[in-house]
């Protein structure tokens, strides 16, 4: 049995109530094999992938918190501090009824990757609630916050642990957990990114993700000859991420066709009026259909996703699983040659084995999370690092530097992938590169 085998098969049976957190451990450790089978001696002498697979530690506590009517509720609060080899333990707070263990020890696992990526010092951690911030009043999600971070408090710091937003903890949220934080510490420090303006946050990390999406698209396709200039684009979502991808695809010459929200997807010929999008997303809250109404020309598609329409490049930014097999399938059919996920985990297993079998067919181009949309995170540590230097960079300069790490991100991927004999395979490219940092520092500190 190999040794990649062998931990798997452990971790099934010290964690069988674990399911998401397994899955995401098995694809992870296959996708290793070309660097541990390479290092297997080394690895093996230092426990290497036992100690990768386990938290250093994850923290859990209950947080009581009483509503508008008086009625007091309990809610699970978690901390999951996952490797601190290469930095402080650096990833966000979700508060969703889904939230578990299991998943956040998934997401924290892949946030190592991911963080290591970026090239910054930042580990992985993850953490959250089950807490429903949905239909919940501006006074509860405050002292449910405060609740949280009365307890949280005593595990993070500037220097050991930076939590940031994730689904649910928005600027609202941040800005109440620092206010606790500081409150209870007396410590006026970087704690947490996704920080208003006004008290540490960075410009441009509202812009970060999107932009940081179409930079790493812009240099992939780059790589193989081609241009992101005068290519037709499909975007999912109209949040945050889809915003600002949207911008900066357009503002590079290409020609952004779609945009979504969970009712359906409005197709304009013209290219997204951004404007417009903005409009209706930032200031009037209101659903994508309204698009069709502002903009001539343009069609809403009421309860369908953007897979269907005819494109070069894909750039699903709305949520987890919205392209399947049926779904990649279409897209491949139609000329699509490029996927890049500006979500966390848009394609299900289905839709990669498709983008697999048409990269190994055609050259398709297909770049994973989390190395596609790595560049909320790393603006979030530039963030650290305005904080700690107690000064503000400007918007340039952070765009900038954004911009030299994604294009750094997709040299690292791609060589990677090719120096362990799968070129253009930027799944294993980033999981092998996000990996080797990370083994690297571990061997180098010791048994800890
Ligand atoms: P937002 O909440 O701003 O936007 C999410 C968008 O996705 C909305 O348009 C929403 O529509 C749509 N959506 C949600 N659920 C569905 C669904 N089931 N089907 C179709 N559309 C859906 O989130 P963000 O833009 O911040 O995040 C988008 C994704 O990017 C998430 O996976 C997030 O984890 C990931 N991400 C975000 C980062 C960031 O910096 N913001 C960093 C890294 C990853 P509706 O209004 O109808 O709900």
């Amino acid at each position: 049995m190999s040794y990649v085998e062998e931990v798997y098969q452990n971790l099934e049976k010290k964690h069988p109530a674990e399911p998401e957190f397994l899955e995401a451990a098995k694809r992870i450790l296959d996708s290793l094999d070309p660097i541990v089978s390479a290092n297997e001696d080394l690895y093996r002498k230092n426990a290497l992938l036992e100690r990768f697979v386990e938290p250093e530690r994850i923290i859990s506590f209950r947080v009581p918190w009483t509503d508008d009517k008086g009625v007091n509720h309990i809610n699970l609060g978690y901390r999951v501090q996952f490797n601190s080899a290469i930095g402080p333990y650096k990833g966000g707070l979700r508060f969703h009824p889904s939230v578990n263990q299991s998943i956040l020890k998934f997401l924290g696992m892949e946030q190592i990757l991911k963080n290591s990526l970026t090239g910054l010092p930042i580990g992985g951690g993850k953490g959250g609630s089950d807490f429903d911030p949905h239909g919940k009043s501006d006074a509860e999600v405050m002292r449910f916050c405060q609740s949280f971070m009365s307890e949280l408090f005593k595990y993070i710091g500037k220097d050991t642990d930076v939590p940031a937003g994730d689904i649910g903890v928005g600027g609202r949220e941040v800005g109440y957990l620092y206010g606790q934080y500081k409150r209870l510490s007396g410590l006026y420090e970087g704690v947490l990114t996704g920080k208003g303006l006004s008290f540490g946050g960075s410009l441009a990390r509202t812009e970060a993700t999107g932009y940081g999406l179409v930079y790493i698209t812009d240099e992939m396709v780059r790589g193989v000859g081609k241009q992101l200039k005068g290519s037709t684009v499909v975007v999912s979502g109209s949040g945050n991420v889809a915003q600002y991808a949207v911008k900066k695809a357009e503002e590079l010459g290409a020609k952004v066709v779609t945009v979504s929200d969970s009712s359906g997807y409005i197709y304009d010929p013209n290219g997204i009026n951004f404007d417009v999008l903005c409009r209706i997303k930032q200031v009037e809250r209101a659903r994508i259909k309204v698009y069709a109404d502002r903009v001539p020309g343009s069609v809403y598609h009421e309860g369908e996703k953007p897979w269907g329409e005819k494109c070069d490049i894909a750039l699903p930014c709305a949520t987890q699983n919205e392209i399947n097999g049926a779904d990649a399938a279409k897209l491949i059919a139609n000329g699509c040659w490029c996927v890049a996920e500006g979500a966390n985990m848009p394609s299900d297993a289905d839709a990669i084995d498709a983008y697999e079998k048409a990269r190994v067919d055609s050259g398709f181009l297909f770049m994973p999370a989390k190395a596609a949309n790595a560049g909320g995170v790393a603006v979030s540590a530039l963030e650290m690092s305005q904080n700690s230097e107690r000064l503000s960079w400007t918007f340039e300069e952070v765009d900038n530097k954004l911009h030299d790490i994604m294009i750094n991100i997709y040299r690292n991927v791609s060589t990677t992938a090719e120096k362990y004999g799968h070129k253009g395979d930027f799944v294993t490219g980033a999981n092998i590169a996000g990996f080797e940092k990370v083994a690297d520092a571990m061997l180098m500190q010791g048994m800890v």
